[in-house]
């Protein structure tokens, strides 16, 4: 017999719920503990993971694989094509290594927890016991609700009740037990060959030309030893002033903590404790501003959870405000490009989209940036900004994708009013006031300089720009701004 851990975003060995719960059982049977990872093409496909993050991913897989091998545990990669297949192929190696037990944490999109459901039942027929455990999130979805029994729409009250479950649940933020050793004869015996093949490459279609893997690998070093890292670098360095930075594209003063929580290699757990114990009060609000504003942010990232919990829907292309249905997007091609690549001739929107582009990630106010100005300057369809970043993120989350597009599209949960409606010139000068961002991704305004850099065609800098082969604005914001309003006032009214 053997109990197996179904790896999934949680490639890490540390504070990892379901892998103590699998340990310790391995552990009081006197049965090696196995580990799997599945890996389906057609579920990348399917959900639109960017290559920089499936190569990511198999780089923190590698990661793991050794740690793990240290401690004679076999982790062993199954590729399964179609992804209707992984609940038969997970039951078949469960019988073929004669497990009795799988574990794994839960994920809350309904293709998985549809899978998850397939699975159990499949598994229960063959006296397997399927144990799901909740991981991701600090507090688990459906604990949280208003004095009317409620799931929350709206942050500033959930954030008050979820600071208070956790004070009230300390255990919430208990470091899950460590994983121990296999017996050493687990290497040597039947399972032997878990132990030896070689990490495989990303799919075709997923996979990164050298250039880019190079690049990639080390601008994002992988594995749960680089989380802990940068985590520790972060709380040293940076906690402090994190309310006051944590706005400015041009610093480096958030914590880049994102890529991991993403595919597991740091707990959520582990951060929010690791802040929290920084704090004197050892209390989630209050004490250092700073800390208190990260643990804060990393809130959202439960908040928007819940929300995908209670609300499956969103999963489904439909916005979390059914009255927000029918406004009339456009699909102009034309726009769609321009803002993809970073030409729209607004500095920091083409900025930021570079900056998607150059490292798998964008800066957070420039998200709300360039999220507002597709849905609302350019009035597409808020939907495809949302997949055009779910492909090219090396951090893309659903439910955090989702919540931070609908926010800014004005269509999801706790959203920006639609008639709010950043200016990207102004947002430009307050977040970037120097341009040094702007400097940094778009190249054909050097020597453009001082406010003519948020604006060079309208600020007297055209000749330079025009020379630099910079891109004139393709839209007017102001008549864009009339353009957005009235559309989605006529979309609300027929909603
Ligand atoms: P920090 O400022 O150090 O924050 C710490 C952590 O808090 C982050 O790692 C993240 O887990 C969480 N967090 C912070 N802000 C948010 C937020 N608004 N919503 C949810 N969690 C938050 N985040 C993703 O992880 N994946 C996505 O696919 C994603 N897409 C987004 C799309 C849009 C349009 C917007 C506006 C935001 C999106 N975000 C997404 C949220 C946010 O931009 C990133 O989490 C953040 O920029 C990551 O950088 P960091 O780790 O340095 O953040």
């Amino acid at each position: 017999h053997a109990v197996v851990h179904w790896f999934k975003m949680d490639l890490r060995t540390t504070d990892n719920r379901a892998l103590a719960l699998a340990h310790a059982k391995a552990r009081d049977a006197g049965v090696p503990l196995i580990c799997l990872y599945v890996l389906s093409p057609q579920d990348f496909e399917a959900h639109l993971t960017a290559p920089v993050r499936v190569d990511f991913m198999l780089r923190s897989l590698a990661v793991l694989k050794r740690d793990l091998a240290r401690l004679d545990i076999p982790l062993w990669i199954e590729r399964v094509e179609k992804r209707r297949q992984v609940p038969a192929r997970v039951a078949a190696l469960m019988e073929a290594w004669e497990a009795r037990h799988l574990f794994a944490n839960i994920e809350y999109e309904v293709d998985e927890l549809r899978r998850e459901a397939g699975l159990v039942k499949l598994l229960a027929e063959k006296g397997v016991a399927f144990e799901l455990v909740h991981d991701t999130c600090i507090v688990p979805p459906g604990q949280l609700t208003t004095g009317a029994g409620k799931q929350y729409a709206v942050y500033t009250p959930w954030f008050r009740s979820w600071v208070k479950h956790v004070h009230e649940n300390p255990e919430l933020l208990e470091l899950a037990e460590p994983v121990g050793r296999n017996e050493p004869g687990v290497r040597e015996g039947r399972f032997k060959e878990l132990f030896e093949y070689e990490i495989p490459l990303a799919p075709e279609g997923k996979r990164l030309g050298e250039e880019e893997r190079k690049r990639f690998a080390a601008l994002w070093p992988a594995g749960e030893h680089e989380a802990k890292k940068r985590l520790e670098k972060f709380c040293e360095e940076d906690i402090g002033a994190y309310g006051e930075r944590r706005n400015l594209p041009s610093v480096p003063g958030t914590s880049n903590i994102s890529v991991h929580f993403a595919s597991g290699t740091m707990s959520s757990r582990t951060a929010v404790r690791t802040a929290r114990n920084r704090n004197k009060t050892k209390r989630l609000d209050g004490g250092v501003e700073g800390i208190q504003k990260w643990i804060s942010e990393v809130a959202w990232r439960d908040f928007y959870k819940h929300v995908l919990v209670h609300w499956p829907y969103v999963c489904m292309n439909k916005p979390f405000k059914p009255e927000y249905s029918n406004i009339e997007w456009s699909y102009n091609r034309d726009h769609f490009d321009a803002w993809t690549q970073g030409r729209t001739g607004f500095p920091i929107v083409d900025a930021a989209m570079r900056q998607l582009a150059g490292m798998g990630w964008m800066h957070n106010r420039c998200r709300m940036i360039v999220a507002s100005f597709l849905a609302k300057d350019l009035l597409l369809d808020w939907r495809m900004g949302e997949r055009f970043f779910m492909e090219h993120l090396i951090d893309g989350d659903f439910a955090s994708n989702n919540g931070g597009w609908g926010f800014a599209a004005s269509v999801g949960v706790d959203p920006q009013p639609y008639f709010r409606i950043f200016n990207p010139l102004l947002q430009s000068e307050k977040f970037d006031p120097d341009g040094e961002y702007i400097h940094k991704w778009v190249p054909e305004l050097k020597g453009v300089m001082g406010k003519a850099i948020h604006d060079p065609y309208g600020r007297g800098a055209g000749a330079l720009a025009k020379k630099g082969g910079y891109p004139e604005q393709i839209v007017e914001h102001k008549g864009a701004r009339e353009r957005a309003l009235a559309a989605y006032k006529r979309g609300i009214e027929n909603g």
